[in-house]
């Protein structure tokens, strides 16, 4: 039989475990470069061509390879492994608009690192 304080531990054990869960699954959308356009929007604009990649000097663009839950040869950035640093030359290259420059006002942290 559980005492009180061996059940309020476990409540809370259990409460804890389903925040830690639900945190792990608001944070699946990939890190995209820099100007990236809403995710879905993304998903259809980006024709995988990888000119993003070319042009970063910092290797900080990675293209997906099926293997992180991320869609095959899109871009996306994995900053403890190498920082984008702002340059937005992947912004100047990308040739559908998937990256795009924001203007002030609409900036929302999407595609920023
Ligand atoms: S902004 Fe510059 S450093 Fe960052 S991902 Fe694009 S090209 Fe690389
Ligand atoms: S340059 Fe644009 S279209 Fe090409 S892979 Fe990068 S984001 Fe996608």
């Amino acid at each position: 039989m559980l005492s009180i304080t061996n059940l309020i531990y476990l409540i809370i054990a259990i409460v804890a475990y389903v925040i830690l869960r639900l945190l792990k699954g608001a944070r699946r959308e990939p890190i995209r470069p820099p100007g990236a356009v809403e995710e879905l929007e993304f998903l259809s604009k980006c024709i995988r061509c990888g000119k993003c990649l070319e042009i970063c000097l910092y290797n900080a663009i990675e293209l997906a390879a099926g293997d992180k839950s991320v869609s095959v040869g899109t871009p996306f950035i994995v900053p403890r492994n190498a920082p984008c640093y702002l340059c937005m030359r992947c912004i100047e290259v990308c040739p559908t608009g998937a990256l795009q420059k924001k203007t002030n006002g609409s900036e929302d942290g999407q595609g920023s690192c």
